[in-house]
């Protein structure tokens, strides 16, 4: 029996559970360390604020997953790992493993900007439960709302508001803040950039471009040229940075703050130790891995055919294809009121209602059809 510890029960962790359950692995002993009892489906979330999708069908109860298949869990916050002495230190005890994957995912970069905590976060699934709350409270004549940040999470935010708004009868005044020149930084493909942009401010979402944020207070956002934009409610999706545990994984190489791994997706310098998902930096043939839950999903395929490789004793020897590289970008962005942008490569995109059927087959039934049904 080999134990293998798994930290984080997010995409990439259940995701190399599953392989190996699928697999028929027998010889091994499997703990999940979780922050979180639940399994979040964050991809889907924005959708919350609008009420088209709830809390719970995006949500996985994580030890009633592991009575399904077969895996110890423990949830609690892992607070550091030293991978000479093979040891994990929980917030209350520690564990020793024979593998170890780290898959504890990034965590919300709030860039030091002051007053943040003046602003809702837009991450997990409960901020977007409170977004949906705080945007009902809000005055019912026209409230100002500023979202900060026009990445892929940022633009939902604004299309979710907008319909929430539209199915209660109401109007608001949505500004978007970016500090680039251009929406979907994170997304190198013009098309899509611009059907992005002009599908929402045709709904009466503004843009206000190349303007980073100062400061935000209880009723303003002050933005870095000293201008100031009246604000009821401050949605914070300025992107992620890696989580706090990364820095704290004793023998571990670090790049921006993400675990360096080689293309088997082991810890650089290690055979016994991988790290994937959003908490890896992966480069492999000079190609550098998006953070996705979709590529999040591919890398714990290639653990899984890894672990194998170690439980029959033989080398771990799969490397890694990066389907879901940074310099081709691959993702389907809703828009509201029934559309979805599929953004393929640099120049692909298309909008309409079949990319938002798409995206719902993808972001809500294939990820949650990777659990038993319940
Ligand atoms: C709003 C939003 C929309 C997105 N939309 C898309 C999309 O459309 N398509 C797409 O492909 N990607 C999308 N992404 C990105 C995608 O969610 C991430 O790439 C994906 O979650 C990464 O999976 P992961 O398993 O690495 O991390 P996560 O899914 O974040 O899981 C990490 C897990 O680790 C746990 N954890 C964290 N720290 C610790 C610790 N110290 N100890 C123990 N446990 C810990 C957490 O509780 C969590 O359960 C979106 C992200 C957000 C926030």
């Amino acid at each position: 029996m080999k134990r293998l510890l798994i930290i984080g029960g997010g995409y990439a962790g259940t995701e190399v559970i599953r392989q190996l359950v699928l697999r028929g692995v027998k010889n091994i002993q499997i703990e999940l360390v979780s922050a979180s009892p639940f399994f979040e489906n964050t991809i889907a979330g924005a959708e919350v604020i609008s009420e088209k999708l709830r809390t719970e069908g995006l949500r996985y109860d994580l030890k009633l997953l592991s009575s399904y298949w077969g895996f110890d869990l423990t949830v609690a916050r892992v607070k550091g790992v030293d991978l000479d002495e093979k040891m994990v230190k929980l917030e209350n005890g520690q564990r020793s493993y024979d593998v170890l994957v780290v898959a504890s995912g990034s965590a919300p970069n709030f860039y030091n900007v002051k007053g943040v905590g003046f602003a809702a976060t837009s991450y997990r699934l409960s901020d977007f439960e409170h977004i949906n709350s705080r945007l009902k409270q809000l005055a019912p004549d026209h409230p100002s709302i500023v979202i900060v940040g026009a990445g892929y999470v940022g633009l939902e935010v604004a299309a979710e508001t907008m319909d929430l708004y539209a199915s209660l009868n109401r109007k608001a005044r949505v500004t978007v803040v970016e500090k680039m020149q251009h929406v979907l930084p994170g997304f190198g493909n013009e098309p899509a950039r611009r059907m992005a942009m002009e599908a929402l401010a045709s709904r009466g979402v503004v843009f206000t471009m190349g303007k980073g944020v100062e400061q935000i207070s209880e009723n303003s956002v002050l933005l870095e040229d000293g201008s100031r934009l009246d604000s009821d409610l401050t949605i914070w999706s300025g992107g992620v940075k890696a989580s706090d545990l990364a820095s704290s994984i004793r023998g571990a190489s670090l790049r921006n703050g993400y675990v360096e791994v080689d293309q088997r997706l082991l810890i650089k310098g290690r055979n016994d130790a991988f790290a994937i998902g959003d908490a890896a930096y992966v480069s492999i043939n000079g190609s550098v891995a998006q953070k996705m839950a979709a590529e999040a999903l591919g890398q714990a395929v290639t653990v899984a055919k890894n672990i194998t490789s170690i439980l029959k004793g033989e080398e771990p020897e799969t490397a890694h294809k990066i389907d879901y590289p940074v310099d081709f970008p691959k993702v389907l962005l809703s828009v509201g009121g029934g559309k979805a942008i599929l953004v393929f490569g640099p120049q692909y995109a298309s909008m309409g209602n079949v990319e938002y059927f798409m995206k719902r087959r993808i972001d809500l039934d294939e990820m949650m059809s990777r659990f038993p049904s319940l």
